[in-house]
């Protein structure tokens, strides 16, 4: 692997949270996408050593990191345990970095030191089943009634659900057509008229504990407004970030491992008298995935290091999600192929790792949406090559 320019302490970083991940997360990686059963005992070990709220300024109990350190962190851990990877990114993603962009100074004190202290898990929900690429038809409403917002609605797939304590909740506040009227809310867990719903099984990261969200005239006090209506832009801006550390790497680490194992089996593999990777033809596959691999490397640390330096670009992540999707899903369906029979068994991990990052080219914004985003950019000229 490349080192890109990092620092000696960003590959310090990378390093430890590998060492942390194989030693600690690999070993019960099958089983919990076998059993779905939510690892949430590697996040402790995370906490344990520093690695939760590492973005988060130091007023707040972080390290006051940047972009590039969450990536590197997100990837090293999907590279050995993919649930694990999302776990992380979701409840030390979308939550803490919309607490912190949008929130009051009140919230951010109330809960960022937990969120940081890894005691608290944190789930966002936007999507509804009528609302998914299309957020502005959020239906899920909150009335204000005295001091308190009553909701009443349901969502759907929400990652972490079955395993956090605070909610960000996406919810339409007020009748202004589309994403005008929505706005967000937090929601604790044991608010009375809020329940974890059904377990949503999906074909991949099936460890994530994702779930449906019901909201029974669920009152939550005035005070856990995280964004009024008419501010959804603000969101999705801090939300950007969160799509660079929260989906591609998880995406390229999960790549990282379909390729290294799949080296090694055709190296270990004999047939017609000699390994396979003595035939041409598959040198030049792992050639290719190789290079595919190194370019959405190369893009990802490229965006991550553009929203340190101050220079986010909404096509840079676009670009970058759009690519590293696609490319996980190539690269781990050429990793079972390689493998052959031995690619589809559950006794190895090529299925699993494919079946993994499928999801992720609809997760965090469909790759058509986002090359939808990527051309708006270009056409409108904001985009400079
Ligand atoms: C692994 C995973 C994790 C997720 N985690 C969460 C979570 O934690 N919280 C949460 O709120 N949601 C989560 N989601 C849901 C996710 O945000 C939605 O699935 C996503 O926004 C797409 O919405 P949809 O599934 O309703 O598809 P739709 O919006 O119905 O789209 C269906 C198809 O039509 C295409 N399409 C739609 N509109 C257009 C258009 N205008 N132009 C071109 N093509 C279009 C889409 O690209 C897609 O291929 C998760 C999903 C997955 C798979």
């Amino acid at each position: 692997m490349k080192d890109f320019g990092l620092t000696e302490e960003q590959r310090l970083i990378r390093d430890t949270v590998k060492g942390l991940a194989k030693e600690h997360f690999y070993p019960g990686a099958a089983a919990a996408d076998r059993q779905c059963k939510p690892p949430v005992d590697n996040l402790k070990v995370l906490a344990g050593h520093g690695f939760t709220g590492m973005f988060m300024p130091e007023d707040y109990g972080g390290a006051g990191l940047g972009l590039m350190e969450n990536v590197l962190v997100v990837e090293q851990i999907a590279r050995y345990c993919a649930n694990t990877a999302m776990l992380f990114s979701c409840t030390d993603g979308a939550t803490p970095r919309a607490l912190l962009g949008v929130g009051t100074e009140e919230q951010k004190q109330r809960y960022l030191p937990r969120l940081v202290s890894g005691e608290l898990l944190t789930a966002w929900s936007m999507s509804e089943p009528n609302a998914g690429s299309d957020v502005g038809n959020v239906q899920t409403r909150a009335v204000l009634d005295g001091d308190d917002y009553l909701i009443n609605g349901s969502k759907l797939w929400c990652t972490a659900a079955q395993v956090s304590e605070l909610f960000l909740v996406l919810v339409r506040l007020d009748s202004s057509p589309g994403m005008k009227g929505v706005g967000a809310m937090l929601v604790e867990r044991d608010t009375p008229g809020f329940t974890v719903g059904k377990h949503l099984d999906l074909l991949g990261l099936r460890g994530t504990g994702m779930a449906e969200l019901v909201f029974e005239n669920c009152r939550v006090p005035k005070a856990n407004l995280l964004l009024p209506a008419g501010r959804m832009r603000e969101l999705l801006a801090v939300l950007d970030a969160d799509r660079i550390s929260g989906n591609p790497p998880v995406c390229l680490g999960i790549a990282q491992a379909a390729f290294e194992n799949v080296v090694q089996h055709l190296k270990d593999r004999h047939q017609f008298g000699k390994p396979l990777a003595d035939n041409q033809g598959l040198q030049w596959k792992l050639a290719d995935m190789a290079i595919d691999i190194e370019a959405a490397r190369a893009l990802l640390y490229r965006a991550a290091a553009r929203v340190d330096e101050g220079k986010p670009s909404i096509v840079d992540t676009s670009i970058t999600k759009a690519y590293v999707n696609q490319m996980s899903v190539r690269v781990t369906n050429e990793a079972m192929q390689l493998a052959g029979a031995y690619g589809l068994s559950e006794e190895y991990p090529y299925e699993r790792y494919f079946r993994d990052v499928r999801g992720m080219s609809i997760g965090y914004g469909t790759v058509e949406i986002h090359r939808s985003s990527i051309a708006r950019e270009i056409l409108s000229g904001r985009y400079e090559f």
